[in-house]
């Protein structure tokens, strides 16, 4: 254990983390500025989570979704520690990590969120998720694990229709429909999506019905209306009354905000941290947040941000404008935070997305292709783009990732399939 000093500590290297130190060391080098950058994650990677559902189903290789931090801090003059943050105490200006204390003269707070089970221990236990590459890789494990085993009707059951479990549902759809015939043509999977309310509660209306149609049509049956209560034993149990037998529970159901487990009551607010105008902590202006831990929303609408990748990106940007700025003295300059989504983007399965940009609403292969090829661009490194994009064209003209990828800790497989 040991007690270090950093001017500026980054928490979390996602991407609202990673676009702050991107941003922030271009303007510390442009305005040749002493200062130095200390970035701290658990992994030694940056995930870019919106593609963890493609990773999670073989459509790109898993490890083309993360790049390694040293990779992308190499030739600049910062430094990466490979730490969890346990505690910050924004009073004394210190981080306490498993590998010891850091002293900070400012930190930006982006240690994003977590997957809320709703008090459920049954789905923490035995649902998959896909909020890390962790997860990701589990998933996909056990998908493979069924798909080699005897059963011959798998069921994939999708908790949550926001984003996540839409998207996840579009992946499974297509896998079914395509790649299942071709290389395993004795399987079935049968894909069902339960929400309590409907899917994508927050999109433009016509949008879930025009998402849900095309979803149906792929054979993806939808449970609408009623919440989880239990998973047990391989059957979904539901508050109406009703369950499922299911293979693969994927859990996509909701965010669980958790800055109450770094800091303590009174500098965090229902597991969010209550930023300014300009993403500045309210009674602790070292301390800035970014991403789905900061409770940021436009400076003049007084919108809340949305717990997505667009906004974590542009807090990201905002913050290193600010804080380097307020190293050359120059804060007073910078305008606060203002936040308009450009819009939305939805890929459902392969070769069909939607795209809403302000009044206007495009669906079909443009609109996936747009969806791609902006995401492309969010993630960092040119080697990296050309990776995916490689992955992407080979998966068009060939077959998924179905590399069966075993574990020391997996849970026992299906055995010896029975003679016939
Ligand atoms: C499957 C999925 C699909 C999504 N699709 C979209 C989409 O299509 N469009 C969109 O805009 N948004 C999407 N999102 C949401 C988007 O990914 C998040 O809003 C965004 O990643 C938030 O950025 P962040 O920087 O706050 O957190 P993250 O990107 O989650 O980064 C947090 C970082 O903190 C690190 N960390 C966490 N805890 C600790 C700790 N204790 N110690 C050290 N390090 C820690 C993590 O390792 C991680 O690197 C999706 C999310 C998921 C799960």
């Amino acid at each position: 254990m040991h007690m270090e000093y950093a001017d500026i500590v980054i928490l979390g290297a996602g991407i609202g983390g990673y676009e702050t130190f991107r941003t922030l060391a271009r303007l510390l080098k442009k305005h040749r500025l002493p200062q130095r950058i200390l970035v701290i994650d658990r992994n030694n990677y940056f995930t870019f989570t919106p593609m963890l559902h493609e990773a999670a189903t073989g459509s790109i290789e898993p490890g083309h979704a993360a790049i390694a931090l040293r990779e992308l801090l190499y030739g600049t003059p910062h430094s990466f520690l490979k730490a969890t943050v346990a505690h910050i105490d924004p009073p004394t200006k210190t981080i306490q990590t498993d590998q010891g204390t850091v002293r900070y003269g400012y930190a930006v707070l982006a240690l994003g969120s977590g997957v809320n089970y709703f008090g459920l221990a049954d789905a923490a236990s035995k649902a998959e998720n896909v909020r890390t590459l962790r997860g990701a890789l589990r998933l996909r494990r056990k998908l493979m694990g069924l798909l080699e085993g005897c059963q011959t009707e798998i069921t994939v059951t999708i908790v949550g229709g926001g984003f996540t479990g839409v998207e996840v549902a579009g992946q499974f759809s297509y896998l079914a429909a395509h790649d299942l015939k071709k290389l395993y043509p004795d399987k079935k999977i049968l894909v069902r999506l339960i929400d309590p309310s409907g899917i994508l509660s927050m999109a433009p209306p016509q949008v879930p019905a025009i998402i849900q149609r095309r979803l149906e049509n792929a054979g993806v049956h939808f449970e609408i209306g009623s919440r989880v209560q239990g998973l047990e034993n391989g059957r979904l149990i539901l508050a109406n009354g009703k369950t499922f037998t299911t293979d693969l529970t994927i859990w996509c159901a909701g965010v669980q905000n958790y800055a109450d487990s770094f800091l303590s009551a009174d500098f965090q607010e229902k597991g969010k941290i209550p930023v300014n105008e300009f993403l500045q902590h309210v009674r602790a202006n070292e301390l800035y947040a970014v991403g789905d831990i900061a409770a940021a929303c436009d400076s003049t609408t007084k919108k809340p941000c949305p717990p997505l990748g667009e906004a974590a990106h542009r807090q990201g940007a905002y913050v290193a404008t600010h804080l380097a700025a307020a190293l050359r003295g120059k804060a007073a300059r910078v305008k606060p935070f203002r936040f308009k989504s450009w819009g939305m983007m939805v890929p459902v399965g392969e070769g069909y997305g939607v795209v809403v940009a302000g009044p206007l609403v495009f669906t079909g292969f443009i609109a996936w292709f747009i969806r791609r090829t902006v995401y492309i661009f969010f993630m960092p490194g040119a080697l990296r783009k050309i990776k995916i994009m490689f992955d992407w064209a080979l998966h068009s003209f060939g077959f998924r990732y179905i590399i069966e990828l075993e574990d020391q800790d997996a849970d026992e497989g299906p055995g010896i399939c029975p003679t016939p």
